[in-house]
């Protein structure tokens, strides 16, 4: 964990991310962090490898487990979330993978909101049919609610706000202290924010999950996630179970990381400014019946966004068309877009486009929009310019 000294006081988080004084090679002085491959390291003697212990974060042991490139990335991110202690995965999925196997086993119950990630929802899916892990999807709206799910055998509580895809902002303190309370974890994906905007540890979160993959890398050309803990028993579960399933990341794609985080926020409020001037212009368009922006009153939990996100946005959000335009009419809008392109994972600096028929991912909440919806990733691109392509596509699928 990086010691902030007591100059650090009063700076912004930009300068702090900027400057995050834990540099580790003494005596070579530059800002990149060295890229450290290893598989082997090596000790001095028998002796200090016989004295090695696996939950001592402050030893090197084997490259698997980290490497100075990787560590420092750790630190850094956690840093940022106002988290103790990190570990990095080789995707966001694996991340979130690892918190289900460092906090669940069979028989045990786990709590997943019905707009989580889908890949997470599969996830809990297969433990529930071949692991025995009993699985309740509930309402994303519930708040202090989840009391009434929570069972004896509940471990573990999935939290995402704003949700993937349908961006109700979860009510996350009020869930986390109930947890709390019944002694359940709680883990949020926290990738929409990127550990800027909404800081899970002032609001009972016990484990916060990041794909870097998105605003960290912003390049749309790394994989790589992160689970982020401020208790060290979780932590440890945490690390037992990585190193158990083999998982570790390259010094280079952590290289990558450390490049592009100084920008992380300059480019997330840039994503965000010119999202939320396209989101609040397509609210007075008639083809749209809805715009779920956490920012716009239309989106379920924007009041919680009000009360417990600093610092905007980025780049994410979704529209529900009108009801009269069918999912063929909606694939045509998309597809006539020529500065959104088509495809999955976002945070680079490119503008994606795709549409959802979200009734078919719910099972727990009935979703009330009988429109299409379609998902924006507001990349980098000028904002008129990308106004633009959109009312060239309504006109051309809808006309
Ligand atoms: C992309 C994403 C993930 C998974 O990240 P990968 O690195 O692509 O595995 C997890 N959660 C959310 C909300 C995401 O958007």
């Amino acid at each position: 964990m990086t010691d902030s000294s007591p100059k650090d006081e009063g700076r912004s988080e930009q300068t702090r991310i900027v400057h995050p004084e834990d540099r580790l090679t003494p005596g070579f002085e530059a800002f990149p962090v060295p890229v450290t491959r290893a598989s082997t390291i090596v000790f001095p003697n028998l002796a200090a490898m016989r004295k090695l212990v696996w939950s001592d974060d402050s030893q090197w042991r084997y490259g698997l487990h980290g490497t100075p490139t990787s560590i420092t990335l750790a630190q850094r991110l956690a840093a940022i979330e106002g988290g103790e202690h990190a570990l990095l995965h080789p995707s966001g999925l694996s991340a979130i993978s690892n918190v289900y196997f460092g906090f669940v086993k069979s028989g045990d119950h786990v709590l997943v909101p019905d707009n989580a990630y889908s890949p997470n929802r599969e996830h809990a899916d297969w433990l529930a049919a071949d692991y025995g892990v009993e699985v309740t999807y509930y309402d994303p709206m519930i708040g202090a609610g989840i009391a009434d799910l929570i069972r004896p055998n509940t471990k573990l509580v999935w939290v995402e706000a704003p949700g993937s895809v349908t961006m109700e902002v979860q009510d996350v303190p009020a869930i986390a202290a109930v947890a709390r309370a019944r002694g359940v974890v709680t883990a949020l994906d926290n990738t929409y924010s990127a550990g800027l905007a909404f800081k899970p540890f002032e609001h009972g979160v016990d484990i916060s999950v990041q794909a870097l993959s998105k605003y960290q890398s912003g390049g749309s050309d790394i994989l790589m996630g992160a689970t982020i803990a401020v208790d060290r028993e979780h932590h440890m579960k945490l690390k037992r179970a990585r190193m158990r399933l083999g998982i570790g990341v390259s010094a280079d794609d952590c290289s990558l990381v450390l490049r592009s985080l100084p920008s992380m926020t300059l480019r997330y409020a840039a994503h965000d400014r010119t999202a939320f001037a396209l989101a609040t212009w397509l609210k007075t368009r008639p083809e749209v019946a809805a715009v779920l922006h956490p920012a716009i009153e239309d989106c379920p939990g924007h009041e919680i966004f009000r009360r417990d996100f600093k610092g905007g946005a980025g780049g994410l959000f979704s529209f529900v068309f009108d009801k009269r335009y069918s999912a063929a009419q909606v694939d045509a809008f998309v597809e006539a877009l020529e500065l959104f392109d088509i495809g999955w994972s976002w945070g680079g600096s490119h503008s994606l486009a795709m549409p959802y028929n979200v009734s078919t991912m719910r099972t727990a909440a009935k979703w009330p929009h009988e429109g299409v919806l379609v998902r924006f990733f507001v990349g980098l691109e000028d904002e008129a310019d990308l106004r633009r392509d959109i009312e060239q596509a309504l006109t051309k699928a809808f006309a």
